[in-house]
């Protein structure tokens, strides 16, 4: 069975354990573990070790990736993206030590890291290509290492696997960040080296002043040069990461009108942007949120093994996909990062025909986009 696309998935939460260490491992650096047992970056009381004495070590492991089928609480995700991150960020500084590049030189650490992370894409496309996986897009915050990137990627791997990027932003941050964001948008997508925008950010409420479009830091407001950017493309694409804990059910819905009173008040339809729902587990079940899904044409991806494994649902069985489909939403299967939560598409597409069974029958199920519709 083919699974093709994979359309969440995120920079750092891509690469397996196993050769995220032979990946540290060709560059010479060692990890720091503290008495504890913890990869710890912060304290000097740690022990060095090479990555490939730790490559079967279920407890190292562990602080990489959470194995498939095991929970952990939602809030310890940040742990897994900070020793995801510092790893590679050791890399990056190891190498501007030895070419002793100064660390204010930032076009030449960028440089750095563009070689660094392109390996390492480089290392993690192979991964989804023997998975089946002929189509990714990538969401990474770093605007000057997105820039570098695809150019990078050798045509041994261009050729099973096409990559596109969406530049993401944290949703708590300023107005000022999300119009230099959109700026950064507008120049990468002129150059064809990304396709849309990812707003991610905690799983927190929206506020009072979130929600008010007139208030000065709304997400209307903080959204609208991002839409202005994306509308001009045709095949642009607005993410927004939400839907995902129990406690912000109402975000999505937030989200939505949001972006629903910027296109009003520029008189546009939308799409463009394709807007897709990352995550869409929790939200009040009513008419008006099924209503601008469907005004807004989107598209929700359904992380399953993500949201058992963080503790945003108790039981597969929780995943709304029958909701979605039976009220004509389209859902895509994606694994909101293969390598952090120890998935495949494929294992996706078995979860999501475990819970729908039967009712599967009654639904288009288009594996190569692993698209869910109803018939
Ligand atoms: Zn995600």
């Amino acid at each position: 069975m083919k699974t093709k696309t994979e359309l969440h998935t995120h920079l750092l939460g891509m690469l397996s354990f196993p050769n995220l260490m032979r990946f540290l491992d060709k560059y010479g650096v060692k990890i720091p573990i503290n008495r504890k047992g913890e990869v710890d970056y912060e304290n000097d009381d740690v022990i060095y070790y090479a990555p490939l004495e730790l490559i079967n070590n279920k407890k190292i492991q562990r602080q990489f990736t959470i194995p498939h089928g095991e929970q952990v609480p939602y809030s310890s995700m940040v742990t897994y993206y900070s020793n995801r991150g510092n790893v590679i960020s050791s890399v990056i500084s190891k190498i501007c030590k030895d070419k002793k590049i100064d660390i204010k030189d930032l076009d030449g650490k960028n440089e750095v890291a563009i070689e660094v992370y392109s390996k390492y894409l480089a290392m993690s496309l192979e991964e989804l290509a023997s998975q089946g996986v002929e189509y990714v897009e990538v969401s990474f915050s770093n605007y000057n290492v997105i820039k570098g990137l695809i150019s990078k990627l050798p045509k041994s791997v261009t050729d099973k696997i096409k990559c596109n990027f969406l530049l993401s932003t944290d949703r708590g941050r300023s107005k000022k960040n999300f119009n230099q964001s959109a700026k950064n948008l507008e120049e990468l997508m002129s150059k064809g080296l990304c396709v849309g925008f990812d707003i991610m950010g905690e799983e927190t409420p929206m506020s009072g002043s979130d929600i008010d479009p007139h208030s000065p830091t709304s997400m209307a407001k903080k959204l609208d040069s991002i839409v202005e950017v994306l509308h001009k493309s045709e095949h642009s694409t607005l993410r927004i990461h939400s839907g995902e804990s129990r406690d912000s059910e109402n975000n999505t819905l937030h989200m939505l009108k949001a972006i629903k009173y910027i296109a009003n008040k520029k008189g546009i339809t939308i799409p463009p942007p394709s807007i897709r729902v990352g995550h869409g587990v929790h939200f009040v079940k009513d008419k008006e949120y099924i209503k601008l899904l469907k005004e807004l044409s989107c598209v929700v991806e359904i992380n399953a093994s993500s949201n058992y494994a963080l503790s945003n649902v108790d039981s597969y069985s929780e995943i709304p996909y029958k909701y979605y489909i039976d009220n004509d939403i389209p859902i895509v299967l994606s694994t909101d990062g293969h390598g952090l939560y120890d998935t495949t598409v494929k294992k996706e597409l078995e979860i999501a025909k475990s819970i729908l069974g039967l009712e599967g029958i009654f639904s288009i199920i288009d594996t190569d986009r692993n698209m869910i519709k109803k018939r």
